[in-house]
């Protein structure tokens, strides 16, 4: 063929209708892209006839096809499609032609629409079309330019129907695919992504077993739209579903990892919040409540939505995640008829409870400003010297209608609201302008204890902070003590390091609070520049009477001045722990047994009456000190009749815990107890007082019937001895002499070691 000879036009139709037999061939196959075999162009007039024909016959193919043709513009304009499209959205074709593609579209999906517009050519997503009916259906989207002259732009589409393709599944070259697509849609809610509620169902059933392997509570929020449905009905479905999906993606980002979240259908959605606390429900619900309250845009227009919640709680709510979620949508269904936008509990008690707790922390955000805060002051006071060596400052504030409420209510809640920083500050600042004030009045220089939360010794700017009160009061460093927990000082151990480096160069002394309730590690404390060691007030409260709480206590002061660092016991309510603690070299003491927290002014009347500790009892110190113990009056005065004749001083209790309390305030060396006694038996009595005072001679008088009891708590050390009745006098008074001088020959001179120790 010659070059310059023009081109035979029956060769052009056929090669024409070659490529269109290719394309049917291809198109029944569903090799659906091999339709871009017709993209021709040129408008050589012989052509034309050929091309029609070919249109037709395409045409006639395309409507005949089950999968979708489209053709659209750049900007995604609908300008032709076939039945097969039509039939997918249940619409008639003259109403999809001249529309947006994104109006067949569900809203997850917009952006990859968007995406395929842009990129043109040969690109396959997966996507899902939204029918008349508002059902979903996932389909094969691909895309190539369509390069007719003239409209250089437009694009060609072809949507597979997946259930078409899955009966074509065994050609499907990925199967392994396929099927993760499938469960997918099966557990997943295609306009949000979120799980459904089956899928839900099945991992708080899962949960609900770990939940009670470990035994924490797990929360079940059933969150629903108000009047959705009027959004749904004014602006159409498309802003209901975008809206459903701004919702969606608010509430998810109020979570924490692990919590999980589900589309139970419509408007509505589920929550549920693994390992959860009143503290955390408390938190979160109305932050939900917020993020849903926020207001979207949605085609341009701004809307307003609120929601309403019900929660149900396990285990308290039910056993199993059906009647967690049953429950949670009726106290739902009454966060609606209580005029919608509230949270409701399905447990009325919890219900008032965190009702109670929403409106303290409304009332709690307001209290700074309005000046609600004051302050307390309880003196610190030296054992040795028995004078106030210092103070704490204690917050109380006082609510208009709620009165004075305790920093146990409201500090915890202050912490997790991050409010504590500015009243924190607030206490730093008028706790140092108080004892500055004090010290100008000319009263005795003491120290000012403050308290520091963890979140206030996280702040970066606190050493500034602490700084800058000093300056702006102009009290001098050294008269502040900051007072730490040990869970806050354990928290971040290098970051405490450098922290408290920095305040104990500024000349402040600091102290761990609470010490013994935390997880403290002996060699970080070692590495820790602080001065005191305060024994929370749990060892202190029983550590006349229990042994195990009077070891800790001791060990604390021990472990405390290895360490070369004072103790300071707190909560010290009584003559006896006082002497008990004494007894063991404890620093100091705080505790209503020497003054209960106090206003400014009443401090200062403490300071200028000269207040101080009673001096230890050492009245008489002869002597040898015996102890008698009988529920039985007469017994009591017919014992100590007998043995005062023999020159001992003579202490008696009717009780066991009068017993415990003279041992704290008398150095004793010989204990005589009755067996049978009310509350606990003499062994046990006696048993608690071995641990308590093991230096003591411990003796029993008892009946014949208790014979084998004696025996093992002679064998165990409990008792030295025992008596049982009757006794005689002569025999009695020489035993209890044999008892003094055994403890004489084992411990030594009494009236010096009670020198010593007092
Ligand atoms: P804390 O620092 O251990 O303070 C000692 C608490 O024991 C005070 O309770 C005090 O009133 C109480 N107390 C003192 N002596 C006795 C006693 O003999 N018996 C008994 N049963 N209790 C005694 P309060 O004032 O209710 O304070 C409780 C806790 O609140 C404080 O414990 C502290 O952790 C916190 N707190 C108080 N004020 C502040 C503050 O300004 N900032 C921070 N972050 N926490 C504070
Ligand atoms: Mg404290
Ligand atoms: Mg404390």
């Amino acid at each position: 063929m010659s070059a310059n000879r023009p081109p035979d036009p029956s060769s052009e139709v056929s090669i024409l209708h070659t490529r269109l037999k290719e394309a049917e061939a291809a198109l029944q196959a569903k090799r659906v892209d091999c339709v871009d075999a017709l993209a021709v162009s040129d408008d050589d007039g012989e052509k034309v006839c050929a091309l029609r024909d070919a249109e037709q016959t395409y045409r006639r193919m395309v409507e005949g096809v089950s999968e979708g043709l489209i053709t659209l513009t750049r900007d995604g304009i609908i300008l032709y499609c076939n039945r097969g499209f039509a039939a997918m959205l249940k619409v008639p074709v003259e109403q999809i032609v001249g529309r947006l593609l994104q109006t067949f579209v569900a809203p997850s999906y917009f952006a990859t629409v968007d995406k395929l517009l842009q990129q043109g050519g040969k690109s396959k997503v997966e996507i899902w079309l939204r029918d008349a009916n508002d059902g979903l259906m996932p389909i094969f989207l691909s895309a190539n330019l369509f390069p007719i002259k003239d409209e250089p732009s437009l694009i060609y589409m072809v949507a597979t129907d997946l259930a078409f393709f899955e009966a074509d599944v065994e050609h499907c070259s990925n199967r392994t695919q396929y099927e993760a697509r499938l469960e997918y849609q099966a557990n997943y809610d295609a306009l949000t992504g979120l799980e459904n509620r089956g899928r839900l169902h099945d991992r708080l059933q899962q949960l609900i077993v770990t939940a009670d392997h470990h035994q924490h509570q797990v929360a079940v929020a059933f969150i629903g739209l108000d009047q959705f449905k009027f959004i749904n009905d004014s602006m159409g479905h498309h802003s209901g579903d975008h809206l459903l999906q701004t919702v969606a993606e608010r509430l998810r980002s109020c979570l924490r990892k692990g919590d999980m979240m589900a589309r139970n259908g419509g408007d509505e959605f589920i929550v549920v919040l693994n390992h959860s606390d009143e503290a955390l429900i408390s938190l979160l619900m109305p932050k939900l409540l917020a993020s849903i309250a926020e207001p979207s845009v949605v085609n341009g227009r701004e809307l307003l939505i609120t929601g309403s919640i019900g929660v149900s709680l396990y285990p308290i709510d039910g056993a199993d995640a059906s009647t967690l979620l049953k429950n949670a949508g009726i106290a739902m269904s009454r966060a609606k008829e209580q005029g919608r936008n509230n949270i409701q509990f399905y447990t009325v008690e919890l219900n008032q409870k965190i009702s109670k707790r929403l409106a303290l922390e409304s009332m709690l955000r307001r209290a700074l400003e309005r000046g609600e805060f004051f302050l307390l002051y309880q003196p610190q006071v030296s054992m040795q010297t028995g004078c106030i060596v210092g103070v704490e400052a204690l917050i109380r504030w006082t609510h208009q209608t709620a009165g004075v409420i305790s920093p146990v209510d409201f500090i915890p809640l202050a912490e997790e609201l991050g409010l504590i920083v500015p009243i924190g500050e607030w206490v730093l600042r008028t706790a140092c302008a108080q004892n500055k004030a004090w010290q100008d009045a000319d009263l005795p220089k003491i120290m000012m204890s403050v308290n520091l939360s963890g979140l206030q010794f996280k702040q970066k700017n606190l050493v500034n902070v602490v700084a800058q009160v000093l300056m702006e009061t102009g009290l001098d460093a050294k008269y502040l003590d900051l007072e730490l927990t040990e869970s806050t000082v354990m928290d971040s151990v290098e970051l405490t390091v450098t922290t408290l480096r920095k305040l104990k160069s500024m000349g402040l002394k600091l102290s761990i609070d609470d010490f013994g309730t935390g997880y403290s590690s002996l060699s970080y404390l070692k590495r820790f520049p602080i001065d005191v060691l305060k024994i929370d007030q749990s060892f202190v409260r029983d550590i006349t009477t229990d042994p195990d709480d009077a070891a800790i206590a001791v060990a604390i002061i021990s472990l405390a001045h290895s360490l070369k660092l004072k103790v300071i016991a707190e909560g010290v309510e009584s003559a006896a722990q006082l002497s008990y603690l004494r007894r063991h070299q404890c620093d100091g003491m705080q505790g209503y047994f020497f003054s209960r927290p106090v206003p400014a002014d009443a401090l200062i009347e403490l300071l200028r009456q000269g207040k101080q500790l009673p001096q230890p009892d050492s009245a008489g110190l002869p002597q040898k000190s015996l102890l008698i113990i009988d529920d039985d009056p007469i017994v009591v005065d017919l014992l100590a009749g007998l043995l005062r004749k023999d020159g001992y001083r003579i202490l008696t209790a009717l009780t066991s815990t009068d017993g415990f309390e003279l041992l704290a305030l008398h150095q004793v060396q010989v204990i005589i107890c009755d067996q049978r006694m009310p509350v606990m038996s003499g062994i046990e009595f006696l048993s608690r007082v071995k641990d308590l005072y093991p230096d003591t001679i411990r003796i029993v008088l008892s009946g014949d019937t208790d014979l084998p009891s004696m025996i093992e708590a002679v064998n165990g050390g409990v008792i030295s001895r025992f008596f049982t009745k009757p006794w005689t006098g002569d025999v009695l008074r020489k035993r209890i002499g044999e008892a003094f001088h055994q403890h004489w020959l084992t411990h030594g001179s009494i009236v010096s070691r009670q020198v010593d120790a007092e």
